[in-house]
């Protein structure tokens, strides 16, 4: 194991959000790596909703994350394949962020108003003693 290690800069993991995978001997899936292009790069890195992610020449997205249809006959990835394939975990994670910062902002805003309005935070002090 640790010899497979040395051998792949990074691990070799997977840069899917909630994926595992990685390059070992006998792991049957092909580890791709991020296009040259700079459009379809950001088309990739898009596709991750990792956010902040950038990808370096060692991040791969192994193959689980592309349809069939994303491969040609010999087995290589079309020149306009990208990944689609995510683990539901992902879209769950990002659900709960969107509800974190809508609870955020309405604490925000609650503590505006009343710091703005000295005599309603009284009253609502007194009300809640
Ligand atoms: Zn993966």
């Amino acid at each position: 194991m640790e010899k497979a290690r040395s051998k792949y800069p990074s691990g070799g993991f997977c840069a899917v959000w909630g994926c595992s995978n990685r390059q070992t001997k006998g792991d049957g899936r092909k580890y791709h790596r991020f296009p040259r292009d700079p459009t379809k790069r950001k088309q990739w890195a898009a596709a991750l909703k990792r956010e902040g992610f950038v990808a370096t020449e060692y991040s791969r997205i192994c193959s689980d994350h592309f349809t069939k249809e994303s491969y040609n006959g010999s087995g290589r990835l079309n020149c306009s394949a990208v990944p689609t394939i995510f683990n539901f975990p992902d879209h769950l994670r990002l659900t709960v962020n969107k509800l974190r910062i809508c609870v955020m902002h309405a604490v925000v805003q609650w503590i505006t108003f009343y710091s703005s309005v000295p005599s309603n935070h009284v009253t609502l002090a007194a009300m809640l003693a």
